[in-house]
């Protein structure tokens, strides 16, 4: 049987380790491995069978097997940087590889006085608190005063509060940093780049053809808009978005209805403005402000 193996960046220096358990007749994806959404459909039309490491399944599809990874974390140490925090009605969310300890962390809050909301949200998550970078659905309809994100960086923290209009903090499970969120810089920010469109008339649609994040009715919908807007409009079908494959496109700015992060992580990287489906609906007075793009 012929294997495949999908592994994202932080795993691929891994690689002989984990191919050398999975028999003599293994093939390793070269290509970019950011979420389940980015499968490797190439290698997959070549192997048996796909084993896609460190996500949860977004999409079905037959022959791919999603392998967790989770890292082990201290529950006593990270309950003891929460009850810091002045809330005592929280929600607990995650990244994939902290959701597992989720459950038992709520049980220990709970015994030390506080209410914690712990929910699964849209199908295109598997844990009860986990989160993407596109998919906050976790915390839809949100009871709590705050909301307390476990896991590294900042940027999902970020997303959660613009998200549920909440208190966010992220403790960090391996160095139990506890930092107070504060989404000002990210919405200044977002502003300035819709406003580096006003008066722009050439637009690309990007669409991603990652399996997960290909919204091609999405971009199809707003290239209506645009030509009705009066603007030169084109869809333009992408796998990574990089600045090099951009360069010779004729567009003056970008609508990414691919990856969100794209558009609010790399934004920097690109000579011209790159902005969400939502950005773009306001920078045609469609919506009153600033809103976060999400993926269903
Ligand atoms: S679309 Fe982006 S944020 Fe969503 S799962 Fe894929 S890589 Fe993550």
């Amino acid at each position: 049987m012929r294997v495949g193996v999908q592994l994202p960046d932080g795993l691929k220096k891994k690689a002989f380790e984990i191919c050398e358990n999975l028999g003599s007749d293994v093939i390793l994806s070269g290509e970019s491995c950011y979420g389940a959404c980015d499968l490797d459909l190439s290698l997959l039309a070549d192997v048996d069978i796909l084993y896609h490491y460190a996500h949860t399944e977004i999409l079905k599809f037959g022959r791919v097997v999603y392998v967790p990874y989770f890292v082990d974390y201290d529950i006593e140490k990270v309950a003891e940087r929460i009850r810091d925090i002045p809330e005592k009605e929280i929600a607990l969310i995650a990244t994939v590889q902290y959701c597992h300890k989720l459950s038992e962390l709520k049980d220990v809050l709970e015994g030390s006085g506080f209410t914690v909301e712990l929910k699964k949200g849209s199908e295109r998550v598997k844990f009860p608190g986990q989160v993407l970078g596109c998919n906050y659905s976790a915390l839809r309809d949100c009871k709590a005063s705050a909301v307390v994100f476990v896991g590294d960086g900042t940027f999902h923290a970020i997303g959660a509060s613009i998200y549920s209009s909440r208190k966010v903090y992220a403790v960090n499970p391996i160095n139990f940093a506890l930092i107070n969120i504060d989404t000002s810089d990210f919405i200044k920010t977002r502003y300035l780049q819709v406003s580096r469109c006003v008066g722009l008339s050439r637009v690309g649609i990007l669409v991603s053809t990652k399996p997960g994040q290909k919204r091609l009715n999405l971009a199809l919908s707003l290239k209506k808009l645009a030509l009705e807007n009066g603007m030169k409009a084109l869809v333009v079908y992408i796998g990574d978005i990089t600045p090099e494959k951009l360069m010779n496109l004729p567009f003056d700015f970008y609508v990414n209805t691919g990856c969100p992060r794209i558009s609010y992580d790399d934004y920097r990287k690109f000579g011209r403005p790159i902005i969400t489906p939502q950005e773009f609906e306001y920078l045609l007075n469609l919506r009153g402000g600033i809103e976060l793009d999400e993926i269903e």
